[in-house]
């Protein structure tokens, strides 16, 4: 039975999901595209199924990918799945953050609660079950740094050789650890993101390693469970926005899919609004959006947010079908933004890396403009644990200049020392 292929989102010329390629002879971009008539022959595609029991896969609870594994990848079997449990991931409150960005009605999908800390998780379940069934010897990536300890860390559970390609001197060192620790092959290229990409594409067509960047669009199927999960703990209720940073632009892909897909199913019946975050220094998605998405010109990426740090989005056509099904827009925050929303998001005991704090920093800033109303409901999606970059918290609190700077304070070995600070942090 086949339930699904590879589609093109332009000419809608079709290929066998066993096809190993990621763009059209027309040289657009490719959807696994799902024929729900024969899916929901077979399988339950109701939304009610997932309040009423945990699903299972291979006797562990399913987690949040799996769960929906007939929307993901139907019929692939339990045996032939690569998964970590990933998803489940907390929809928080907070006062603070909510006081700060002047939200409301403020919920933060916490991304970084995944099995290696990144969303990456959710795209690398369904794309490493993808090249297992497809007997692939070796699996690469490009990466910002989540992807290859996400890809690290699957490739060791499905037993494929790893390859991964990081640009020198922009990887955070919580990411290239995970990578080592992990075991995959580190390749530590002397160019940027967007050259680790070109080479990656050059490796599959002239080497056959099969990619798992997000131009692999089993990736994308794993991350619309980001939005379907979310709308779930909403209780269907469909917020007004999604909030998220965008970089090659995979979950601004992926999520709007989900919700097209959402409607299709008849899970849905409106669609919330997009708002995609970029760093002013890598901001090609928000130039192409002021101009109409009349063209795309690749930058030269520069930002401390090195996750979000990419110049030449590999996602932008699906990402731009994303904005026009949601009527989204795209904005742009500074740098100082980004870390001035980080202090702010990790001060409220939540944490998130830097590229993830775009998401709130963008957030203030449309709320201040009035575009997003500050009774309306946002969905804000942290991508990245706090633990990935370590070095950038470092950096704020030891500089005394910023505002939310709490650099340690050393002391003598005597309690008296202990008594003054102390009560000085009570008197206020
Ligand atoms: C990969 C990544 C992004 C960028 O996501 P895209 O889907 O490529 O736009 C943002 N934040 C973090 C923490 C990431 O790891
Ligand atoms: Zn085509």
């Amino acid at each position: 039975m086949t339930y699904s292929c590879l589609r093109c989102i332009e000419c809608g010329r079709e290929y066998l999901l066993s096809d190993i390629r990621f763009t059209c002879t027309c040289g657009n971009l490719l959807d696994v595209s799902h024929d729900w008539q024969s899916v929901r022959a077979s399988f339950d595609l109701s939304r009610e199924q997932f309040g009423e029991h945990s699903a299972m896969l291979n006797g562990q609870p399913a987690g949040g990918v799996w769960r929906f594994r007939n929307m993901v990848l139907p019929g692939f079997p339990d045996e032939a799945i690569v998964s970590k449990q990933e998803g489940n991931t907390r929809l928080y409150r907070s006062k603070k953050v909510s006081l700060w960005t002047g939200c409301r009605n403020l919920f933060l999908k916490h991304e970084g609660e995944n099995p290696t800390g990144s969303f990456k998780d959710r795209g690398m379940t369904a794309a490493v079950t993808q090249a297992r069934a497809l007997g692939q010897r070796a699996v690469t990536c490009a990466s910002t740094g989540n992807t290859s300890a996400s890809l690290a860390a699957y490739a060791s559970e499905a037993e494929i050789a790893g390859l991964v390609l990081i640009p020198k001197g922009n990887v955070a060192v919580g990411k290239i650890s995970q990578a080592l620790a992990y075991g995959t092959k580190t390749l530590v290229v002397d160019g940027d993101f967007d050259d680790c990409m070109r080479l990656i594409r050059e490796a599959q067509e002239r080497l056959g390693a099969y990619p798992l960047n997000s131009i692999n669009p089993f990736r994308l199927e794993g991350q619309k469970t980001i939005v379907w999960e979310a709308l779930l703990q909403l209780r269907w209720r469909v917020p007004d926005w999604f909030v998220f940073p965008g970089g090659n632009l995979g979950n601004t892909s992926a999520f709007g899919k989900a919700l097209h897909e959402a409607v299709e199913l008849g899970w849905i019946d409106k669609m919330p609004r997009f708002a995609v975050i970029q760093a002013q220094g890598a901001s090609p998605f928000y130039e192409a959006f002021k101009n109409g998405f009349s063209t795309l010109r690749p930058q030269k990426a520069d930002t401390i947010a090195t996750a979000i740090k990419i110049g030449n989005p590999v996602n932008y056509s699906k990402a731009v079908r994303s904005l026009r099904w949601t009527n989204g827009i795209v904005e742009s925050v500074t740098d100082e933004e980004i870390l001035e929303a980080k202090a702010h998001v990790d001060a409220a005991g939540i944490g998130a890396e830097p590229a993830s704090c775009a998401t709130v920093a963008g957030l203030k800033k449309l709320v201040t403009a009035g575009i997003i109303d500050e009774g309306e409901t946002v969905v804000g999606i942290l991508t990245g644990n706090i633990l990935k970059d370590p070095q950038s918290i470092v950096d704020y609190h030891f500089a005394k200049t910023h505002p939310l700077a709490n650099p340690p304070v050393e002391i003598r070995a005597e309690i008296g020392d202990v008594e003054k600070i102390l009560s000085e942090r009570t008197e206020r």
